[in-house]
């Protein structure tokens, strides 16, 4: 059946300026055409939804860069604890109930950057096969670490193992192996951790964890499947190396030197900044007695000064929170746009960035509202162009994926696809 949804704005998230008394036409999950609802026209025996006035049609957000199996528990300890408590399957249920409230948040896309077990691949499968209601999901499985590195987490006690965590690999041959396991897991990609923060000596808060040759042999491997790699960085020369030897997409990257902005154009390197998990750290109530790292303050200096950077060259910047980390689920996704525009980006670019340039990374068939796209689609009562904030509030948000009504008013219409209506 095909649908016709008309709304006073649409905003396409090509960027191209947005277009009044506007609509987009739907069928089997697809959208066939978007643009003036007098182009558009009533096809013959089209249903037909007309939004309240005022109201915006647009892409479906999308969050670049997520850990569905954590919580986002800012508290360390608890953190720890939350590792060490649940089954993998128990991970895999909570990472569902996250996904689901992110859908109601107007989140119709994740990016899941590792979980224990790899599990966030059968819970995106678990989606896609139709059990369960959920947001499109691109998953790494398990991120690729040195042993004790980023991602394999020390300082439990020498009596304790938690197997298949995350995947240690050392050397070349370790890294390849590494991306080829995640691959026949099912990977959309492989995360790698190429360098980390370091807190001792002040200025130079990088420091390389995997060696050049690693970096070489994990890209080469993932390309040569048809996969993408995401690094987790730092900064300074490591973060030069990383982009040098072949990742297609660096996270976090607070310290970008003129050298790797030059590197990323000639590239094409994508750079997902994950402004709101630095914020996150001035928000949240220090422990009696302590203070802000050093590392910290400067890291949240360097980050707007790189993005500023990276915006004038030209780099396309993705929009991720790091939801899972320091960060919930669900409530706090359109943050990273609002910092976006707090960091001189026009609400419009702040939009594409999680929308197109975001499904761009994801190599996801969504984020533009255009003939051939899936129609996973917001209404949202009011203009964003005018007040990005309000996309913070899921009672203005009607969210549909694939062409279906998922959630309204910030309630999940059902847990069941079969159950629901357009
Ligand atoms: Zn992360």
């Amino acid at each position: 059946m095909k649908t016709v949804f008309q709304a006073d704005l649409l905003i396409d998230g090509t960027g191209n300026a947005a277009i009044e008394k506007a609509a987009v036409l739907v069928e089997n999950g697809l959208v066939i055409a978007a643009g003036r609802r007098a182009d558009i026209g009533l096809p013959d025996g089209a249903h037909v939804v007309t939004a309240p006035a005022g109201t915006t049609l647009m892409p479906g957000l999308i969050d670049s860069h997520v850990h569905l199996a954590y919580s986002g528990i800012p508290d360390v300890k608890k953190l720890r604890a939350e590792r060490m408590d649940s089954s993998y399957p128990a991970v895999a249920l909570a990472a569902a109930a996250r996904a689901q409230l992110s859908l109601t948040y107007g989140v119709t896309a994740l990016r899941d950057m590792h979980a224990p077990g790899g599990t966030i691949i059968d819970l995106r499968d678990a989606i896609e096969a139709g059990d369960i209601v959920g947001p499109r999901l691109r998953a790494c499985g398990r991120g690729l670490t040195v042993t004790g590195g980023h991602m394999d987490p020390s300082a439990y006690a020498d009596h304790t193992t938690i197997d298949n965590f995350a995947h240690a690999c050392d050397g070349a041959d370790g890294f390849r192996r590494g991306a080829r396991i995640e691959a026949k897991r099912g990977a959309d990609f492989i995360k790698i951790n190429s360098c980390v923060s370091a807190r001792k000596v002040p200025g130079i808060w990088w420091r390389p964890e995997m060696s050049p040759e690693e970096i070489r042999t994990a890209c080469d491997e993932a390309h040569n499947q048809g996969l993408r790699v995401a690094s987790h960085t730092s900064g300074g020369p490591p973060l030069t190396i990383t982009v040098a030897n072949g990742v297609d997409c660096v996270e976090h990257a607070h310290w970008i030197d003129d050298d790797c902005i030059e590197l990323m154009v000639k590239n094409g390197t994508y750079l997902v900044p994950t402004l709101l998990v630095n914020e996150r750290t001035f928000e949240i109530p220090l422990s009696p007695g302590k203070s802000y790292s050093p590392w910290s303050i400067a890291s949240r200096k360097a980050k707007w000064l790189s993005l500023e950077k990276a915006r004038k060259a030209g780099i396309k910047v993705g929009c991720g929170t790091d939801a899972g980390f320091m960060v919930p689920h669900g409530t706090m996704h359109w943050r990273e746009l609002a910092l976006l525009v707090q960091g001189g980006y026009p609400p419009m670019e702040a939009i594409v960035a999680a929308t197109a340039v975001n499904a761009e990374i994801m190599e996801l068939n969504a984020g533009v509202l255009a003939a051939g796209r899936f129609a996973d689609m917001l209404l949202v009562s009011g203009n964003p162009l005018d007040d990005i904030l309000i996309l913070g509030d899921p009672k203005r948000l009607t969210v549909f994926k694939g062409g279906i009504k998922v959630a309204e008013a910030g309630t999940l219409l059902s847990s069941y696809p079969a159950e629901m209506d357009a």
